[in-house]
């Protein structure tokens, strides 16, 4: 077994808003290498770093619209979003909690800042992640699941080190609550000041993690400030990382699905053909309704 080095460190891009409730950096595909064939299974990722959103009586947020050909993460970490889906699918994402959506053929959402944490306002800082799917699910049925406090699986780690929430995948013998159509490995990462903590994964799988708070040193050389994402090479299997104070890291490693990517707007296809399809069925009403 060999070490996993970094590829590449990367800052927070400056952000842009999604709507008007958030306030996203675009790492992929929009950063220079972290371009959705390179990052594959992950190929969109938006995060909303610590933001503090005045309070407000109107709805913050995005208006409806649709998705084909992959799924849509959500994982909160400040704040409380509320969305709902033309499948009939409704909920609250709180801090702590994830949502998994898989578009698959296609459906209609719409996420708004939660009413009450409108109404109160305050931090806010989230991750959303759209996840491919490989050419013989895209056009399956859509699906919800709600991975809310009691369904996420927590391991301690040793030392009083701190705690791992396996979201997706595998950690030691523990897995993750969500179902994934490919490998997938998504942990929210708890380490405590100067304790350190191994991952491991093969070395084909494309691997990165997202400082979401505090700062890490990673194989015990570069020091990675808060918000800054890092890329690991597809060489070795192993990473280390200590936290230079208490902090919390998010760990993405995924096998690549190394199909042909056709992506437009909301729709990630294989051919230009499904994704002009994907366009025709949208606009003949084929993914169902959805009120404002
Ligand atoms: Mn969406």
């Amino acid at each position: 077994m060999s070490v996993k080095q970094i590829e590449l460190t990367v800052a927070p891009p400056a952000p842009h808003m999604v709507g008007d409730g958030f306030r996203v950096h675009n790492f992929i595909p929009s950063v220079y290498r972290l371009e959705m064939q390179r990052m594959d299974p992950f190929i969109m990722m938006d995060y909303n770093s610590k933001f503090m959103f005045p309070p407000t009586d109107e709805r913050r947020g995005v208006g409806v619209h649709p998705h084909r050909g992959f799924e849509t993460v959500t994982i909160a970490y400040k704040g409380k979003v509320a969305h709902h889906d033309s499948a009939g699918n409704s909920g609250t994402i709180g801090e702590g909690e994830v949502q998994w959506m898989t578009a698959a053929s296609g459906i209609l959402h719409k996420e708004y800042h939660d009413e009450s944490f409108s109404r109160s306002g305050g931090l806010f800082q989230m991750v959303q992640l759209w996840i491919n799917l490989p050419s013989k699910y895209k056009m399956s049925e859509p699906k919800y699941q709600a991975i809310d406090r009691e369904k996420i699986v927590t391991c301690n780690l040793p030392n009083e080190s701190g705690h791992i929430e396996i979201i997706a995948g595998k950690y030691k013998d523990l897995k993750g609550a969500a179902e994934t159509f490919t490998p997938v490995n998504l942990f929210n990462v708890f380490l405590n000041a100067n304790k350190s903590t191994d991952f491991e994964f093969p070395s084909h799988y494309n691997t990165f993690l997202l400082v979401i708070e505090g700062s890490i040193k990673v194989n015990q050389s570069e020091t990675i400030e808060t918000n800054h994402l890092v890329l690991f090479e597809n060489k070795g299997e192993k990473f280390q990382i200590e936290a230079e104070e208490n902090s919390i890291v998010l760990v993405l490693s995924g096998e690549p699905i190394n199909e042909p990517i056709v992506a437009n707007g909301p729709f990630v296809m294989n051919t230009k053909t499904e994704l002009i399809q994907a366009f025709r069925d949208f606009h003949a009403g084929k993914f169902g309704y959805l009120a404002e």
